[in-house]
Order: C-alpha cells, then structure tokens, then sequence
C-alpha cells in the first residue's frame, strides 16, 4: 500500500498554505508538485557537475554527458524502449509533437493521404498536424467522441484505408480522464501497415507503459507532469521511422560534418536535438523517475483509481453536477459542472478555500464544442493526494453552491 502521510513529506510544497488554508492542490493534470530528490538532483547538478555536453574533451562535461546519458537509458528503461537511439529529448509534449508532426510529414505525407487524430486530443496533437497539413496537402481525420467521453471505434475502423498515413491520439484524455484503448488502436492500425503515435502526457505518470509492448511507433510525454521539472519531455520513436525522417532543426550536435556545400546529420537520436540540450533537466528527470518507480506505477495506478472512484461517488452526492466523462476505463482526472455556475466562478472561489483546480477548456476546444460546453472544472489526482481532501473539495463545492 501506499503510505501517503510519508510521501507527502517528500514533497515541500505541501506543506505550504494559500488565504491561510493548508494547500489542497488538485491540478496535477497540469503539472506535478516535485520531491525533494528532483530538486536536490537539479541543485546537485549545476552545484557539482555543470558544463556542456557531448563536446567537452574536459572532466566536468564528460561527466555531464554520462549523466544525460545515462538519464536516456533511465527513459528507455522506464518506457520499455529498446534502444537509447530511439530517446529523443524534447522540451515536452509539445515539442515531441510539433517534431513528430514537421519530420514525418516532410517524410511521408502528401496531397491525397491522411492523418487520424481523436476528437479529444490536446490542441498540441491537432494544431501541430493542422500546421503541416497546410504545407503537404493531407488531410486529417478526426475519431468521434461518444457521449460516455469514449472514442467511437467503428468510427475509427471505418476510417482506416490506404489513404491513412497515421494515426496519432492521446492514452488519456487530459479532461475526460477516459484511457483510450491504445492497444487495439495499434494493432488495428498495424494491420493495413499504419504506424501509431501516441501522446503519453496524461498516462506516463499513472499507468506503466511499455511502449514495445504496446507496438507504439511514436510516444511522447512531459516530465514535469511526472514530478521532474519543467522544460524537459521525450519523444520516443521507432529506430526505424526515425532514421528516415529528416531533422527538426539545424544548428550544433545534430550534425557531423558542415560545409557551404554540404551537411551530413548525426546518428541517432543526436540528429533531432540541436542545440545545447537541457542536461540538467535529463538528469533530473531521471531522478523523477527512479521516485515513482520506488513508489512503483502499479501501486500509483491502484492508489488513483481508488482517489478518482471516491471522488465521483463524493462528487455525485451533490445536487447539479454533471461529470463529463463518464467512461469505465479512467485514469486521475474527474472533469465536472454544477448547476448553471460557470466553472472559471467555481474554480475562483474553490482557491480562495485553498483549493487548486484548474478550470476552463483544458486545450481541448474541439471537444468541449462536441460536449457543448463552454469547459469544465477538472480536479486531477496524484498518489500524494488523500482522501480528506478529496472531502475538502466536495465540501468546497457545497459552500460555492451556496453562494449563488
Ligand atoms: N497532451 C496532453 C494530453 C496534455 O494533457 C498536455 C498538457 N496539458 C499536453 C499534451 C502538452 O504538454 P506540455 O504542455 O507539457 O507540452
């Protein structure tokens, strides 16, 4: 079991208080507290070890270069990747998208063919394609959402043809809380020969993935939302697709040798990361990762679904509210409405209670237009959080309902 009272202690901020209220903090959708390890990693790094990377014949940058390096091998291991060759870091989900989108697209696609996105993708898994759909002609698919907060999987299949390039979709939906069926997704996918990327912002921190397992021929992830700092995330792709798609951006370490004539790129995966990287993010995020693994994913996995069941059976006690989601298969997040109050009111005066959580469209504008409403209030858990504040929101809730 998880002992939450002696994990919360890991994490400073938890301590605090915000309006004189003990801090109940809600929004790990958005981003994750971070332990005293993460933060100590980062201190350690730029007090003891600090130089740039990968060029330094001296002993602080090849000590550096170990530690990103083995940070790599850290997200290779945690993902189930088999090479290093294949773990590209990015600043974060973003990032990992707007590569994945510019390369392939250069490398595959053209008028004619398309792309499957989901209506509940983050706009950072449709913008990205939309952008290089106008540059190559393709066009993009979307999988309807049913009114249960679930992709419509006839819909998707019937969609599949030869003209489809790929297909890239979120594990969790970042305000339904629904875990896609990615597996089926994939073999669907890989059976007319499509490859499948996969946004992990929303799963790499509640669920183990193992991205061979899963056949996944791309996944992306954050690491602040897996309690490493900001500004560092990972795209993993397949050696294979990888090596044939052309770089992101030029500049130093992603190539090998450049004259005015002619620039040959690096191996993998240095091509795709020009520029000094943020080597004391990697590390650090390896750090983040070595902490969730001590907790270990399938006692995180267990601990969240118990927080989320308990707080929609709390939740649903109260008159007016309305989940938004309401599939079987959930991860940490509960998206809700009560009533006629307008979720940015709500959010405002939960906070002045000292509860943070995050409230409006979530990046996800095409699927509040298909829910039919202006966003949402979204509390989303962490294996820090209790059941007691669980209780704080829902009496939270009770005394805004009050109010109007
Ligand atoms: N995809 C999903 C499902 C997300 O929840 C988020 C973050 N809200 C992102 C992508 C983007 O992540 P980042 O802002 O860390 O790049």
């Amino acid at each position: 079991m998880i002992d939450v009272e002696r994990i919360r202690r890991d994490f400073p901020i938890l301590g605090r208080e915000v309006y004189g209220k003990p801090l109940v903090y809600l929004d790990n959708a958005a981003t994750t507290q971070k332990p005293q390890c993460v933060i100590d990693a980062i201190s350690e790094a730029y007090c003891n070890v600090n130089a740039n990377v990968h060029r330094g014949i001296h002993f602080l940058s090849q000590q550096a270069t170990d530690m990103m390096e083995a940070a790599r091998d850290k997200v290779r291991q945690f993902i189930g990747a088999g090479s290093t060759e294949e773990i590209i870091f990015t600043r974060g989900t973003t990032e990992s998208m707007n590569l994945l989108a510019s390369s392939f697209a250069q490398a595959f696609l053209k008028e004619g063919d398309e792309v499957i996105i989901s209506g509940m993708e983050h706009h950072s898994n449709i913008v990205p394609w939309q952008i290089q759909a106008g540059r190559y002609g393709f066009k993009l698919k979307v999988i309807p959402v049913t009114d249960l907060g679930e992709l419509d999987m006839d819909a998707f299949s019937a969609m599949l043809s030869d003209k489809t390039k790929l297909v890239s979709i979120t594990h969790v939906s970042n305000v339904l809380g629904t875990v896609n069926p990615v597996s089926e997704i994939i073999s669907k996918a890989h059976s007319y020969g499509i490859p499948v990327a996969v946004d992990g912002a929303q799963s790499v921190p509640h669920i183990k993935v193992n991205v061979k397992e899963l056949g996944a021929d791309f996944y992306a992830f954050s690491g602040h939302k897996i309690y490493g700092p900001t500004g560092i995330g990972v795209l993993y792709g397949r050696k294979e697709l990888l090596e044939q798609m052309p770089p992101y951006q030029g500049g130093g370490e992603m190539i090998k040798r450049v004259t005015f004539e002619k620039t040959t790129y690096n191996e993998l995966p240095y091509k795709f990361e020009a520029g000094t990287p943020d080597y004391v993010g990697s590390i650090a995020l390896a750090t983040a990762l070595d902490y969730v693994q001590t907790i270990g994913l399938d006692k995180i996995a267990q601990y969240e679904s118990e927080l989320c069941d308990y707080a929609i059976s709390k939740l649903t006690q109260i008159p007016g509210m309305r989940i938004i989601g309401n599939s079987e298969h959930r991860s940490a997040v509960v998206s809700f409405l009560v009533g006629n109050i307008h979720p940015s009111d709500m959010g405002t005066l939960l906070d002045r209670l000292g509860i943070a959580v995050r409230t409006g469209h979530h990046c996800a504008e095409p699927l509040m237009d298909r829910m039919g409403i202006p966003g949402t209030v979204r509390a989303s858990f962490s294996f820090y959080n209790t059941k007691a504040e669980i209780d704080t929101l829902s009496a939270g809730i009770e005394r805004v309902k009050c109010m109007f």
